[in-house]
């Protein structure tokens, strides 16, 4: 193989790692936030337990208050019985106590409920926070995966960009200035494979003599139609000499 050709495909093998590897780098924000999100939507619903336990606690306490009232009204009902003279007023008095008797029963029970209710907003409470503690630990484990994943990359990347130094610094300078060139033109793609008589990056397909004179790999023979240097991968299958036939 040409020896720039050789320097080109693995230039171009790290570039391409490169972008790849600043593309990770600059998803992993988006991934904290999400992240963080998850962590937000767990804590979210600790809070509304919370609150509906609060506001719970609040129905109950009004009621015991209307409960207390109650019993305080009856006391003194019971005190205005002592004092009665007429059976009419013993009476009616009598009628005032057991309707305030009523109320108070039906308090009482309803006080019993909210408790009952209380229990199960405590449990809830409980349970939600659980939940986010687990929620919590992991999202943690997840962000400091986050953390290594993008000290390995920017480690990667130092790595790449030393090596490319040395690589481009091994070209000469026409065949670095045309890879520079076509690069800048082709969103950082100068250097492609070219298979089954196409280029694999426009999928033009190229003439018959200008496959031939890829697949030895020799020259920089660039496609018509995208205008990138093309090399042919021994590696990859379908790299017999093409003759035209189009059929894979
Ligand atoms: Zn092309």
């Amino acid at each position: 193989m040409l020896p720039d050709l050789d320097r080109l495909i693995r230039l171009q093998r790290l570039d391409n790692a490169s972008v790849e590897a600043r593309r990770t780098i600059e998803a992993i924000p988006t991934r904290m936030a999400e992240l963080d999100a998850q962590l937000d939507a767990s804590r979210k619903k600790v809070d509304e337990a919370k609150q509906r336990l609060d506001d719970q606690k609040q129905v109950r306490q009004a009621v015991e208050k209307v409960l207390a009232e109650t019993q305080a009204k009856l006391s003194r009902f019971k005190e205005q019985l002592m004092a009665v003279k007429t059976n009419k007023e013993y009476t009616a008095v009598q009628h005032e106590i057991a309707t305030a008797e009523a109320h108070a029963n039906k308090l009482e029970d309803d006080i019993i409920e909210h408790m009952v209710q209380a229990d199960e907003l405590t449990e809830e409470v409980k349970s939600t926070e659980q939940v986010e503690q687990k929620d919590r630990s992991e999202i943690e484990l997840a962000r400091t995966k986050l953390e290594i994943e993008r000290a390995e990359i920017e480690q990667q990347l130092a790595g790449t960009s030393s090596e490319r130094e040395k690589l481009a610094s091994d070209l000469s300078e026409a065949t670095l200035r045309l890879f520079d060139s076509i690069a800048g033109q082709r969103q950082g793609l100068a250097v492609v494979e070219a298979r089954d008589g196409h280029c694999t990056v426009c999928n033009v397909r190229l003439r018959p003599q200008v496959f031939n004179q890829i697949l030895l790999n020799t020259g920089l023979v660039r496609c018509d139609s995208c205008m990138r240097i093309l090399y042919h991968d021994p590696n990859n299958t379908h790299h017999k000499l093409s003759t035209g036939d189009t059929t894979k």
